[in-house]
């Protein structure tokens, strides 16, 4: 018997593609259409449509370099950076030297943006000074964001002088729960940034198959609500020896609704939809990819791009390519400077 579409659905599509963004109850719905239902193709299809739109067809690729894997104390039971988790052990930084190398390579590649992660038991004073040095080696115009502990204003204003244009910084799902840090720490940060001229890159994230829809709408919303210059969904990836690992993992087709439900809800803006991390998302509204090298909290290797799960530009760029994307010659379109 042949399924009859969801009309309802259909209407909130429609009203997405206006580029306007939904309200909550709307993107609610979205979010509890079965992943392999008809109506989830149309949404994906969707998400694509607008995202295409929204970026002149151009996706971008930005570069992580992670700093360090020295056990952090916040204890996010998703990360195998956390003293909670048995996925690491010890202390391990990255010398200036190869940072610098990195940043070199990924300059070469054509990079639109460079990320300095650190665990949030990275000195504060070292990434002050890895942001500066770094800043000279990519010039005044690439745009240049730290991933790293919560900060206050006096912080978020020294690395702005650094030379740090903003930061990625999100609240967790289940953050308080599943992590030891508040919600309200999190927004105190996103103000602090504000303050200091530094703009935000956040995500939904990380998701898992325990989260409901109506988790997944409210942290939505939130993202929504710090007018970010990027964001998106990503899923939980299951590092082995982390707290949550035997919770598994959402599936690709669930994170590409996810991102293309994002898009939906937030409108024709940001630009930069994330996270492409397979066709399947970069095929339905996600226009941003990570290239990562050195440390990585879903990974258990020193250098992810060793043998880890890193993905190297080259391999991201070939995925957008793989999904009818051109990429962005040169910095970020989507940041503003
Ligand atoms: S997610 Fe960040 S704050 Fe949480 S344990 Fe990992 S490095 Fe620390």
């Amino acid at each position: 018997m042949t399924q009859v579409f969801d009309e309802e659905i259909y209407d909130i599509v429609e009203r997405g593609l206006l580029g306007k963004g939904l309200t909550e109850a709307e993107t609610l719905k979205l979010y509890q259409v079965p992943e392999t239902s008809k109506e989830a193709a149309y949404i994906r299809w969707a998400g694509q449509e607008l995202s295409l739109r929204a970026a002149d067809g151009k996706a971008e690729i930005h570069a992580q370099i992670g700093l360090n894997s020295t056990i952090c104390p916040k204890n996010c039971k998703f990360c195998s950076f956390a003293s909670c988790n048995s996925s690491r052990k010890g202390k391990f930084e990255l010398d200036k030297k190869d940072v610098l190398e990195y940043a070199k390579i990924y300059m070469e590649d054509g990079a639109n943006l460079m990320l300095l992660l650190t665990t949030a038991s990275y000195s504060f004073e070292k990434l002050v000074d890895m942001v500066g040095s770094v800043r000279e080696a990519i010039g005044d115009d690439m745009p240049l964001l730290v991933n790293t502990d919560d900060m206050t204003l006096e912080r978020t204003t020294a690395l702005r002088a650094a030379g740090a244009n903003g930061a990625y910084h999100a609240v967790r799902m289940r953050e308080g729960v599943d992590t030891e840090i508040p919600v309200e720490t999190r927004t105190e940060t996103f103000a602090n940034l504000a303050a200091a001229g530094m703009s935000l890159s956040t995500c939904v994230e990380p998701v898992g198959p325990e989260h409901t829809p109506e988790e997944i709408t409210e942290a939505t919303f939130r993202c929504i609500g710090t007018h970010p210059v990027s964001a998106g969904v990503g899923k939980r990836v299951a590092v082995p020896g982390t707290q949550l690992y035997e919770l598994g993992m959402r599936t690709d087709v669930s994170n590409a609704n996810m991102v293309a439900i994002y898009r939906l809800a937030s409108g024709i803006e940001p630009r930069l939809n994330c996270s492409a991390n397979t066709v399947m998302t970069a095929a339905s509204g996600a226009n941003l990819a990570w290239a990562e090298v050195g440390t990585n909290p879903r990974d258990t290797v020193e250098r992810t791009e060793h043998g880890g799960r890193g993905a190297s530009f080259a391999q991201q760029r070939k995925m957008f390519l793989a999904s009818g994307w051109e990429i962005v010659d040169g910095p970020s379109q989507g940041w503003m400077l």
